[in-house]
Parts: structure tokens; sequence; C-alpha cells
């Protein structure tokens, strides 16, 4: 049924529409359980979409929860997982459900303690390189917008993923909704609590438990993996080791190709964020402004060919927050975040271009290392763009960068650290600031009103995506030539958001648990 926004926003009125729809009288014992939610914004009102279910008599109890499942592990069968990320807490739970012992390890802090090294780079422009928007407790997921939707429908149960969410202390909305988003401020709790559940039963977590070496044997013409070295010199032996480490962690790479473990340079995409008002942006998307405020803050997607190369809108976060994303000092990245109320005055969204091994090769840069050396030089350059060493971004005014003039101001946006003015064609390589260039003005055609100085582009977002992939086997999932390593999540490049990368967990953790079954 199609029913205004007060009318889904209020369960009675709701509950009135869905029993009239399904021809039942407002007496009628029955009882309607929501199925999907989404917002249609193609007319000039703006309708809430609902998939219900009306069951007549008492709603059944709801089915049994995951958990409820989960034994206590066995500690004979233990399995190394380096990275406290979706990846590998999601592994971690699909262990513990098949009685395997998991022992998570990550370099970065718990995540309360993180806050503390996210306030110095907003604040003080101090990047730890063991704790920051990507490094820590529940990874990259943790302090971001928390969007739960995937393009990826064939790698596993995406239900599975949302309810275990749910268990663990999401709202019950991710259920429904058709793009089901959790926000910073309530993830951390969620993430917190995964962590309690991998303990209470028999798992480990580890943090500040930085792994800088492998413990590996000779097997055959190959090597077999036996566990880890962390920075203190300490060996943590398992079963197999599930390398669930995310797309920054450059040492990791360089650790593979230093113990001859064959990794591959890998396409990604590059450019900026684009931040609007979220007025102007509610008023495109919803012809209203204000926008009704039974209405989420509205988002955009935006895709277009340029010069036969992919630019598009990424990662879009309404009512969000521009931040400081860096892994280690010198270099600037942006990403993006919101909380759960998405009620921020600016809408911001990556607009990147897809980068193709021609582009890393034009800048002089090959090899394994060809495309990850390109993103670097990128974010290096966004640095020197100040000359201060601190977090200040580029940033231009986006007609600005279009007629190739620097702004001579730019207008508050949400990104805390501040900005330089620059002409980001200073910043980005050639081939990725003219298809950007090309994209913008064809996005300023398909959405009227996006092409404003009022929108600024703050650079660079280039942590879209692994720059390397890890090689391994289709079906046992393992490396393809190192026995008991199992590359895994988006650092790997088997997967792009938490969703993705919390069900390529899984995926490796069944294969694991197939492996000790047969064993
Ligand atoms: C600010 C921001 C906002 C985002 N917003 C969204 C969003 O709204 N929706 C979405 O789907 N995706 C979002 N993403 C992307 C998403 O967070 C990632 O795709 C996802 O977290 C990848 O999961 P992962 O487990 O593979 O790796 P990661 O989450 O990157 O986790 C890797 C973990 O490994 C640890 N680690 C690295 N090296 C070592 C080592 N040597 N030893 C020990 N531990 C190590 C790190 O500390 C980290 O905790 C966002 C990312 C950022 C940065």
């Amino acid at each position: 049924m199609v029913i205004t926004p007060a009318q889904a926003a209020d369960p009675i009125l709701l509950r009135l529409c869905a029993l009239q729809h399904a021809g039942y009288a407002e007496s009628d014992e029955a009882s309607v359980r929501l199925v999907r939610r989404s917002i249609d914004a193609r007319s000039r009102l703006p309708r809430v979409r609902i998939v219900a279910d009306v069951i007549e008599g008492h709603e059944p109890p709801s089915s049994q929860r995951i958990l409820d499942s989960m034994p206590m592990a066995d500690p004979q069968r233990r399995v190394v997982i380096v990275g406290a990320g979706p990846a590998g807490y999601f592994a971690a739970l699909e262990l513990l459900l098949h009685g395997i012992t998991p022992v998570v390890l990550d370099r970065g802090k718990d995540v309360r303690a993180r806050r503390r090294d996210l306030r110095a780079i907003q604040q003080d422009g101090v990047v730890n390189p063991d704790s920051n928007y990507c490094f820590g407790e529940g990874g990259a997921g943790t302090y971001s917008d928390g969007k739960l939707y995937t393009r990826s429908h064939k790698r596993g149960s995406i239900e599975t993923v949302l309810q275990l969410l749910v268990e663990h202390g999401a709202t019950a909305d991710i259920l429904v909704d058709a793009h089901p988003h959790i926000g910073s401020n309530k993830l951390w709790q969620v993430v917190q609590n995964i962590r309690d559940t991998i303990i209470r039963h028999g798992g480990e977590v580890h943090f500040e438990t930085h792994v800088t070496d492998f413990v590996m044997s000779p097997q055959g013409a190959g090597q077999v993996m036996r566990g880890v070295r962390t920075s203190d010199g300490t060996e943590i032996l398992g079963d197999a080791v599930i390398l669930a480490t995310g797309h920054s962690a450059r040492d990791v790479f360089a650790l593979c190709a230093r113990r001859r473990i064959q990794i591959e340079a890998k396409p990604f995409a590059l450019g900026v964020r684009i931040e609007h008002p979220q007025a102007l942006i509610d008023e495109i998307r919803y012809h209203q402004s204000p926008r009704d405020p039974n209405l989420p803050a509205s988002s955009y997607s935006l895709v277009c060919q340029a010069d036969g190369r992919g630019v598009f809108s990424f990662c879009m976060c309404p009512g969000g927050l521009i931040v400081p994303a860096a892994t280690a000092p010198g270099e600037i990245v942006v990403n993006g975040m919101s909380m759960s109320r998405r009620d921020s005055p600016f809408a911001n969204s990556g607009t990147v271009v897809a980068v193709e091994p021609d582009d890393w090769k034009r800048c002089g840069y090959d090899g394994v290392f060809g495309a990850l050396e390109f993103q670097a030089h990128t974010e290096r350059a966004a640095f020197e763009s100040n000359d201060n060493g601190s977090q200040q971004a580029p940033a231009q005014r986006l007609v600005d960068y279009l007629e190739h003039r620097v702004s001579t101001s730019i207008p508050k946006t949400s990104y805390i650290p501040g900005h330089v003015s620059v002409d980001m064609a200073d910043i980005l390589p050639p081939s990725i600031d003219e298809r950007l260039r090309m994209g913008i003005r064809e996005f300023g055609n398909t959405m009227r009103g996006y092409l404003t100085n009022e929108a600024v582009m703050v650079g660079v977002e280039s942590r879209t995506s692994s720059p390397v992939r890890i090689p391994r086997d289709r079906v046992t999932y393992q490396h393809t030539s190192v026995e008991r390593l199992y590359p895994c999540g988006e650092g790997a490049g088997y997967a792009g958001g938490i969703v993705s990368a919390a069900l390529d967990g899984q995926n490796v953790a069944k294969a694991i648990a197939l492996t000790y079954a047969g064993s």
C-alpha cells in the first residue's frame, strides 16, 4: 500500500491503513507485521510504500533468536582472526555457531577508547596510526554512517547479518527498511555487544595487538599458516588465520609481499566528497522545503559514464558529516558518517571515478603496489595543499571547480578540521580530474539544482575499496598458495561495505567449519 509519511510514522494510523487495505474492520482482532518500508519520492508529494502482513488473531510468537543456538566454544579448536571489523566480528560469530573458538586481534583500541583518538584527529589534526576512523574495534564501520545496504545479493544471507545486528541491539527497523541505517551514535553499542557475545561463548578479543608477522612452515612445495606474531614478539597460534585487516592496512600488504604471499593490484575508485545543504537536496528530491518532519533526510544516487569510465556517487550521508579518515600522518583522506537521526544541516556523498591500471601506470606506478602507490600519492598531494601539517582539507566550490577558478571563499561545511581553498585539478590525477568534471556536469543535467556554488567538494575520497587483492580459492576460501590462510573482507578485495564484509566473514568461517568437519 502507498500512504502518507504521517500515516507511516504513526503506529496506530499505520495499523488502520493496513487493516483497511486488507479488507478488515478496525474492530477485527488482527495484527499487522511490517515487511518492507520505502520512500517513493517520484511524485510531487512523497509517499511511503509499505508491504505488511495482516494476521488474523494474535501475532504468532516471533521465530527463535540465532544467538539461542550458540554453543560454548571448544578450546581445542582455535582460529586466529586478525581484524575486529565487520568481517572479523561476523567470522567470529559464525565460528562460535559451529563451536570453534575465535581469537580476535586488533591493532586498535576498544570502541569507547577509540573516541579519544577520533577527537584528536578532528580537533588537533593528530593521526594515531593504530586508532583512527579506520582502525580499532568495529573497524571502519563503527564511526560511519552505518548504512546497511549492499548491492551484493549472491554472497550469503543479508537477513542473517541484519538479524544478528538486531540481536545485538540495533533497531528492528533495519529488518524492514529498504535503505537500513543505524548511525554512529548507536553502532558502537552494537559492536560492544558483539564483543560480549564472543567472550561469553568462549572466544577471545585482544585490542592494541598489532600483527606484524606470520608464523608459517613449509609444506610440500608451498607453505602452511600456523599463526601470527605481534609487535611485542608474542606468537599466537591457531588451526587457521583469517586475515580481515581492511583496505587501509598497508603494512599488512607489505608484510604479505615480504613473506612472498601472493597479492595483486586491484582497481578501486577515487574522487572527492561533495557536500550540499541538506535543505537543498530535500527541495530537489521531495519538492518541499522544509521537508515533512515525518520524512528522513533525502539522498540521491547518481551514476554516468565519462570517457569510458564509471563516475558515481558513493556512500551518501544525508544529514551527516565529512570526517578525516587518514590512517597515518602526512596524508588527507575524507569519508562520511551520520548519526541515527541524520539531522545535520548537510548532505555529503563520495563522488568518484573508477580507477583502472592505465591511470596508475600513466603516473609511473606499476606492479602489485601500483594502485596503492597511486592512491597514496593523491592523499599526500591533498596533505601538502596546506602548509601547516594539519588535517585542513583541499576544498573548492562545485561551479568554481568546473570553471577552473579557485574559490574566493569556502562556505561552512561539516568538516571540522577546516579547509584550504585550492583548484582540485592540482590535487587529483589528470585522468581522474577530467572524468570527474564530465561526470559532475552530467549529474547537473540529471538532477536540477545539484550544480550550484553552494555545494563544496572536499578531497580526497580515496579509500573506496582496497587497491590490493589477496587471492583465494573460490571454493575453499583459502589463499591460493598458503594453506590455512583465509583472506577476508574489504582489505583482501572481497567486500565493499559493512554488510558485504560481514557476509564475507560468515562465508569464510563456514568454509573453515567445513574443513574441520572433514578432518
Ligand atoms: C568513515 C567511514 C564511513 C563508512 N560508512 C559506511 C556505511 O555507512 N556503510 C557501509 O556499508 N560501509 C561504510 N564504510 C565502509 C565500511 O566501514 C567498510 O567497508 C567495512 O568496515 C570493511 O570491513 P572489514 O571488516 O573488511 O575491514 P575494516 O572494517 O577496515 O576492519 C579491519 C580491522 O583490522 C584491524 N587491523 C588492520 N591491520 C591490523 C594488524 N596488522 N593487526 C591487527 N589488526 C589490524 C583494524 O584496526 C580494523 O579494525 C565506511 C567507512 C568509513 C571509514
